[in-house]
């Protein structure tokens, strides 16, 4: 969907982009990965105003911090 702009679900090409944030007391759509808010990856979602799906993605760059924090 982030790169066809066509909802895989239903079709729809109403695709609107819902930047993620990084609030104070870890609010908004991101993931910690450490202590304070500025060590949050974003989490950007697509959603379909033709039927409510949604998808989920994170920079490139920020999927190191993951693997540090959650990879093995
Ligand atoms: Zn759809």
């Amino acid at each position: 969907m982030k790169r066809t702009g066509i909802c895989p679900k239903c079709g729809g090409t109403q695709i609107l982009k819902i930047p993620g944030q990084s609030g104070p007391y870890g609010s908004g759509n991101n993931i910690p990965t450490g202590w304070s808010i500025f060590s949050s990856v974003l989490v950007h979602r697509y959603l379909c105003c033709g039927c409510g799906y949604s998808e989920e993605w994170i920079d490139k760059e920020d999927i190191p911090d993951l693997v540090k924090k959650f990879g093995d």
